[in-house]
This record gives C-alpha cells, structure tokens and sequence, in this order.
C-alpha cells in the first residue's frame, strides 16, 4: 500500500515536472505573461520535490513494550509485580489495588522499558 503511494507520488511527480515545463516554455514564449512563468516554475518545481522526496520510512515500528514494577509498601513483604506499562503511570505512584499478599498499599517503583526478545543467540 505504501510503495504503491510512493510510485503514484513519483508519478504524479513526473506529470507535474512535466506540465510545469511546458507551461514554463509556453509562458516563456509568451512575451510578458510572467504568471505562466510563475505557475510553470511553481508547479514544477513542485513536481521536482515529489520526484526527490525522501521515502518515508516504511515500516512503523510499535512502541517498546513499556513495563512497570509494582513494590508492596510493607518492607517486610516482598510482593512485586510487573505487568504492562498503563497510561497515568509514574514512578511513586500510589495504586488503588492492595497487596494481595499483607493487604498493604502498592506503590509504582520503576517504569522501564524492555528489549524486545533478545534474539536466541544467547545460547552458545
Ligand atoms: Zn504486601
């Protein structure tokens, strides 16, 4: 879908080129008619910038996954908890959820982001 856009643009890019050169000399040829001119670069040098455009960068990456680590208050309860990043989380953040295990508050300890599965090379 995306590489077919980047042909059309490249098309489109050399029709405008194109016209914009003919309107240019027709312009040109025209003595005085200087909004010829101006169209002819104009769409041209339009067409020019579609033609060297820079294709986007395909493929969208998706946002590493985000993970945040959930400590219990209680110090003398070791109940952490890592699950998915959510919106509104910050570091310190008191939770609604109690600790499963005590019944004391948790708190937002670290927020970090994880590498994605490290490719299966690690066993060597
Ligand atoms: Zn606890």
């Amino acid at each position: 879908m995306v590489y077919m856009m980047g042909i059309a643009s490249k098309f489109v890019g050399l029709l405008l080129s194109g016209a914009g050169a003919v309107i240019l000399t027709y312009g040109m040829s025209k003595e005085g008619d200087w909004m010829l001119y101006v169209v002819g670069l104009f769409v041209m040098s339009l067409g020019l910038s579609l033609l060297t455009a820079r294709r986007q960068p395909t493929e969208i990456h998706p946002p590493p996954p985000t993970v945040t680590e959930i400590h219990c208050d209680n110090s003398e309860c070791d109940f952490r908890e890592i699950r998915d990043f959510q919106r509104g989380d910050y570091v310190l953040k008191k939770l609604p959820a109690k600790c499963p295990r005590c019944g004391r508050p948790l708190t937002i300890h670290a927020i970090y982001v994880t590498r994605e599965q490290a490719p299966s090379t690690a066993a060597s």
